[in-house]
């Protein structure tokens, strides 16, 4: 019989009545154990009332890859692993043996034992010989479908429907790599028209294999299942081709790795290409080709969720919001370049480049060169780079030697990741969106490709950093919230403050599409991170009880590890030891939201490195409670100085802590009583010296100026302490505190003297016309502004360009861990705004 006359002789019995047919093929995922396989024949038997229907099935999930292992361990003269494989086909056997009648069951136990002492003897040849040849390992890695094949055509056998087995190996012809060979279809057709289709409802194929024209067993690379039934439905001319598996249809991103990738309801066959081609495993890569040529509707659907609509790969283009559809991943690759002074006009360089690799049979992923013609750099599957490398050595020999070409380039360790859309070719600004995407992940771009299409554009990148750049291209593109993820540092009265305002505020803002969590806590001892966000009413006891020991460097790369999209630590204690971290923080990846003054009173060398290193790593330093608590100062200031306006003078109560013992002061209230009652109110920093020593104001007035451009230090701001100069202020925070009644009569004195002249005592920081910095005990009369500010109240006036001879005025309470937590809020919302920006 001709080939054209057989396939004539199919069309014919598909043209008699057995009109629509469906392929359909099963993942490993559906087929892992007995109650899938039974799912499996029910759902196939249900669809075959309708439909003649094609079923193409994998190897039970994960029999695959304990061949592949076995043959792996035999050829290295290791013993091969048998026992997983063996306890896998006996568990398969006894459990599907007891849904058949006993003559079935026998007939299973025979056709298992066939496969098993076929599987052990090329084991065992491979043992001998330690060499597992390609045509070897292709007759030992198909195994596992002829399994699931065996085990469901029992099990169809007990339903009323009549069944057929088809064998690829006697239709399927193969060109190409024996371990990754491809199906030449015409051929195929020709060779199927000999198959009396209407002969059986039902006809079971095992995928991944085929007959190559040298008569070998070849498999058609991992994965290669979906291949087969796109081959089958392009032969048979089939209606549609459904793909099983185990997730509702293809995702804008792999859903194991981000939970909330959107389903896409339908693709066009160009944007499945590259989707699979790039990583999406959810099909294999070859998968579109053989269908979109004949114009076959695909359709990928979920086994478990049978009446979900899954995914539609079709001939059009269906419009989706954001244009681009998905983003994907393909990790683990290699970057080689060739390039050298020869390569210059040297004609067929390319050429030679990829014939080296195509004899090779080795695949490459990704091409880029050069304008200049000075180098071409490809990507491909790390596994294959050591053979490119060997290989294209070979090639060049001659050129390598007289160095007209630099040694041949290797980069390690690379991920491709793409973007794919039918619609960005009509949109401006996808490229940018996607590179600012990977640079807020951290990711260096070692290569960019575009294909001519416009449908697809990839990224070269470490491939440490792709599980966060996944994870923001997926935002920037596809999500509409914004992620805050708080480590707070300092669990004491703003810290626990500053929890309990996000608990109040969390559902409000996330009406406003922001997501915040706190990822973690810790003190000075223990620490407590989870990615997926603490409990934000018992993190306090469960940091005590169920924290670990405090580790800096592991909590700093929990935001790496864990791919935070905005990490934003927040320091709520005054440590010097704390603000020390803040430059290793930035640089890995962190924001930081602060009201500890102590990194921005540190040398200038630190101030401005931290600034630099923020600006580097595309992240925010911010610290607004570093003066005025929650009042908008420093956001105020670097607005107008933004906007060209220059401080020229500034005066202003600064402490709340000191408004409020000056406040009760001229009550009458002794200074050693008031302060304590300023600590209780937790009005005071932590150790009440910093406050009555000036020190702390001193910070405050050094923050603002070097906020306005001056370079000063510390030392240059001149202090008056509000203790008495021979007062001993050693020890700790108790035994000072014990001690402060000696202090009582000298600041009652100063009241009192002021008094006489209806005057105030106001502690004040200055800087002047001159740049000088003060912090000091000032007298000031009825007609002064800050007479009347008291009570913890701050009042700060700066005098500007723009604003004088009436200075530009912020007034409010500057002290105590409601308005200081709420000034933090501020800063780590702050950190969202600028997401948006990015
Ligand atoms: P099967 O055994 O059915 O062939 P596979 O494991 O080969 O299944 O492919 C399905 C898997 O592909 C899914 O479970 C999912 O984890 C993964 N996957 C990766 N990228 C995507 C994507 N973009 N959409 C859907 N699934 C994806
Ligand atoms: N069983 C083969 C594999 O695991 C083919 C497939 O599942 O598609 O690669
Ligand atoms: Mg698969």
């Amino acid at each position: 019989m001709s080939g054209l006359f057989c396939f004539k002789a199919a069309w014919s019995v598909r043209a008699k009545g057995v009109k629509q047919m469906k392929v359909m093929k099963f993942g490993g995922s559906s087929l892992a154990d007995v109650d899938k396989l039974k799912h499996v024949v029910s759902l196939v038997t249900a669809e075959s009332v309708q439909f003649p229907v094609m079923l193409v099935v994998s190897a039970p999930g994960g029999v695959t890859n304990a061949l592949e292992a076995m043959a792996l361990a035999a050829k290295a003269g290791r013993s091969p692993q048998l026992d997983a494989l063996d306890r896998r086909m006996t568990e398969l056997e006894q459990t599907v043996g007891q849904c058949l009648d006993p003559s079935a069951q026998a007939q299973l136990a025979a056709r298992f034992a066939d496969e098993r002492a076929q599987l052990l003897k090329l084991v065992h040849g491979v043992t001998l010989l330690q060499r597992c040849p390609d045509e070897v390992m292709a007759q030992i890695l198909v195994t596992g479908e002829r399994l699931s094949v065996a085990a469901l055509e029992l099990l169809f056998g007990r339903k009323e429907v009549s069944v057929g087995v088809l064998d690829p190996r006697e239709y399927f012809v193969a060109d190409g790599a024996v371990l990754e060979a491809e199906v030449a279809v015409e051929d195929s057709r020709a060779k199927l028209a000999s198959l009396a289709l209407g002969a059986h409802r039902i006809w079971i194929m095992p995928g991944f294999t085929a007959r190559n024209r040298a008569g070998e067993v070849v498999t058609l690379g991992r994965n290669g299942s979906d291949y087969s039934a796109a081959v089958l439905a392009a032969c048979l001319h089939a209606d549609s081709c459904e793909i099983w598996t185990d997730v509702d249809g293809v995702y804008n991103v792999d859903p194991r790795l981000i939970q909330d990738a959107h389903l896409l309801p339908a693709l066009s066959y160009e944007e499945a290409m590259e989707l699979s081609y790039f990583g999406a495993k959810v099909l294999h890569p070859r998968t579109i080709a053989p269908i979109a040529q004949h114009q076959i509707a695909c359709r990928i659907r979920n086994t478990l969720n049978p009446s979900a609509p899954g995914t539609l790969i079709h001939a059009r283009t269906s419009p989706s919001k954001s244009l681009v559809k998905a983003v994907s991943n393909l990790d683990d690759h290699w970057m080689i370049s060739v390039s050298g002074p020869g390569m210059k006009g040297m004609v067929g360089m390319a050429g030679r480049v990829f014939n080296t690799m195509a004899a090779k049979g080795l695949s490459i992923s990704l091409i880029t060169q050069s304008s200049s013609e000075y180098s071409i750099c490809f990507c491909l599957p790390a596994q294959d780079g050591p053979a490119a490398k060997a290989a294209l050595e070979e090639t060049f020999e001659l050129e390598l030697k007289q160095s007209l070409l630099e040694p041949i380039g290797i980069q390690k360790g690379l991920a491709i990741m793409t973007l794919i859309g039918d619609g960005m070719r009509t949109k401006k600004g996808v490229a940018a969106r996607f590179f600012r995407s990977l640079a807020q992940a951290g990711a260096s771009i070692v290569a960019i490709a575009q294909g001519s299409s416009e449908r697809a554009i990839s990224a070269v990148i470490e491939q440490d950093a792709a599980p966060s750049a996944l994870r923001l291209c997926h935002q920037n593109f596809f999500d509409t919230r914004h992620y805050i993820d708080v480590v707070l540092i300092g669990a004491g009265n703003v810290g626990a403050e500053l929890v309990r305002q996000i608990q109040s505020q969390q559902q409000a803002l996330s009406k406003q599409n922001i997501a915040i969590r706190l990822c973690g806590v810790a003190n000075s001892r223990k620490m407590r991170l989870s990615a997926h966000g603490l409990a934000l009413d018992s993190w306090r006891d469960d940091l005590l009880s169920d924290g670990q020991p405090l580790d800096m460097p592991a909590l700093l790369a929990f935001a790496h590890k864990h791919s935070l999209v905005n990490p934003v630590l927040v320091d709520c204690t005054a440590e010097q030891s704390v603000a020390a971290i803040y430059a290793d923080a930035l640089k890995a990846g962190w924001h930081i939201a602060t009201p500890n003054k102590k990194a921005n009173t540190d040398s200038m060398a630190v101030y401005r490195e931290l600034r630099e290193l923020a600006q580097e790593n595309k992240r925010q330093f911010l610290y607004e409670a570093n003066v005025g608590a929650g009042l908008p100062v420093i956001d105020n200031l670097q607005g107008l100085l933004r906007a060209g306006d220059e401080l020229h003078q500034f005066s202003g109560i600064l402490s709340g802590s000191l408004s409020y013992i000056f406040g009760e002061l001229e009550e009458g209230v002794p200074l050693s009583e008031v302060t304590l009652k300023a600590k209780e109110m937790g009005f005071t920093e932590p150790d009440p010296r910093d406050d009555l020593s000036g020190m702390d104001v001193a910070r405050k007035v050094l923050i603002l100026a070097r906020e306005a451009g001056l370079e000063l230090e510390l030392d240059d701001v001149q202090v008056e302490s509000v203790l008495p100069e021979d007062f001993d202020a050693s020890g700790d925070v108790a035994s000072f505190l014990a001690n402060l009644p000696k202090a009582d009569a000298a600041i009652a004195q100063r009241i009192a003297a002021a008094q006489a002249e209806q005057k105030v005592l106001r502690y004040v920081g200055v800087i002047d016309a001159d740049g000088g910095c003060q912090v000091k005990i000032e007298a000031v009369g009825r007609d002064h502004p800050l007479y009347s500010i008291k009570g913890g109240e701050n009042a700060l006036a700066f005098y500007s360009r723009y604003y004088q001879p009436l200075p530009f005025v912020l007034r409010g309470y500057g002290a105590g861990a409601a308005v200081t937590a709420a000034g933090v809020f501020a800063d780590v919302l702050r950190t969202q705004s600028w997401q948006k920006e990015a």
